[in-house]
């Protein structure tokens, strides 16, 4: 096989290199010989010649090479089968009762690119990055050498494909599946629609946090916000919650979140609603004049999607964060407990805390934080690669 081409990089943008970081910016290169073509796999060297590792290289996208590794590698099956294998072993140590989780989650497992999840005996892949693309043979054999699934179906309909100059490409790859399946966590049964519902049908990095935050609803009054299939009110009602309110703006999801309390026999504590939020937090805190509000909640869940999508959409973002924490801890009862998710990477955990506490400063409320929360660790944190960090999560008790 003729000798990968080597990308210098400039100086100064080494060190983010060594200590981890795999993205190399069209900015940050000095030379590319030979020249490369996309897809293509490169070595990488910093302006000194000194060796930095492998990658893959394209020119359409803002990120011209995704680095693999610290060492020359051939991206074959035996590489995905090794650093797939080590992921898997990650999980199996710190989620060892779990059957649905994470396998890979790109730069969290240094494989920029590439996410794998795996909903008991199926897995569904999204690739996101044109050399990923171009191994997914070598990584459809190596999970399938690993896990004998059912079934993988493939999930690639991330906007940010586009930039990587690829189509969207969905469908089952390997195997049979039709219609939704039924998977567990921490001992609930949920339908999960792997074809086409959210991310790859579910969000698994709540695992760990649906049981921390079940754990403040005995007999309580819960009311679930952005509820998806409800992972935290179905939690929170087999935890003993007297009742559990969920609301999603998706009626598919509400129907599915009923269904799910239905298939767990908590139907009778749960009932869903198809509502956005906002709307539905507005009219609950409507007073007319003399009348006062009565807070009808002992447990609060905010889990919103997302509110942005870049640095520029974080003030809007942070307004409607602002907004829902007003109105959630009107509806609280003295004493209940507000648990609440952002999960975008732009706003850090000091900024969101710094929101609540501007909401409840407008409610004139006290709070006490309970707990802080982050992602389940089959979404490992990689402290050097900041972007791998963006679920966070507090429980807040209201002291008056
Ligand atoms: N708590 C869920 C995940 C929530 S993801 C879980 O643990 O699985 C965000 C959810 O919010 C999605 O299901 C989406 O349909 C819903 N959503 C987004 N905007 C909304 C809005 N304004 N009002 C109600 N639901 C909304």
């Amino acid at each position: 096989m003729a000798h990968p081409p080597t990308i210098t990089i400039k100086p100064g943008e080494a060190d983010r290199i060594l200590a981890g970081h795999p993205w190399i910016y069209k900015g940050s290169i000095l030379d590319v010989s030979p020249p490369a073509g996309d897809g293509d796999v490169v070595h990488v060297k910093d302006h000194r010649q000194r060796p930095l590792g492998t990658g893959i290289f394209n020119s359409h996208s803002k990120i011209a090479v995704r680095l693999l590794s610290p060492d020359p590698v051939v991206l074959d099956e035996a590489f995905f089968k090794d650093r797939i294998g080590s992921a898997l072993k990650l999980r199996e140590k710190h989620l060892p009762a779990s059957t649905s989780f994470r396998v890979v989650n790109a730069e969290s497992d240094f494989l920029s690119g590439l996410i794998v999840d795996k909903y008991e005996d199926v897995l569904a892949l999204q690739i996101s990055a044109l050399g990923m693309d171009r191994c997914k043979p070598a990584i459809i054999s190596a999970l399938q050498a690993l896990f004998q699934p059912r079934a993988i179906v493939e999930r690639s309909d991330v906007a940010s494909r586009k930039h990587e100059g690829l189509p969207e490409s969905n469908g089952v790859l390997i195997g049979e599946l039709t219609g939704p399946l039924t998977i567990q966590l921490n001992g609930i049964r949920f339908e999960v629609d792997v074809l086409g519902g959210h991310k790859t049908g579910m969000y698994l990095d709540q695992q760990m946090n649906y049981q921390a935050v079940a754990r403040f609803a005995g007999k309580a009054q819960v009311l679930d916000c952005f509820s998806f299939l409800g992972g935290f009110g179905l939690h929170a009602a087999r935890a003993g919650a007297a009742h559990v309110h969920m609301l999603d703006q998706s009626e598919e999801a509400v129907a599915a979140s009923l269904r799910n309390a239905a298939a767990n026999g908590l139907a009778s504590a749960c009932s869903a609603e198809a509502v956005n939020v906002f709307d539905w937090l507005k009219a609950q805190t409507r007073v007319g004049v003399n009348e006062k509000l009565v807070p009808k909640f002992d447990l609060i869940v905010l889990d919103p999607p997302s509110f942005t999508r870049n640095r520029a959409s974080v003030p809007d973002a942070l307004r409607g964060y602002k907004e829902i924490h007003l109105r959630a801890l009107k509806l609280l009862k003295p004493g209940g407990t507000l648990a609440t998710f952002c999960c975008s990477h732009h706003v850090s955990t000091e900024l969101f805390q710094d929101v609540i506490l501007a909401a409840a400063f407008d409610a004139r409320r006290v709070l006490r934080r309970v707990a802080t929360f982050s992602q389940s660790p089959d979404h490992p944190v990689i402290p050097s690669i900041p972007e791998t960090e963006y679920l966070k999560g507090f429980a807040f008790e209201l002291v008056r």
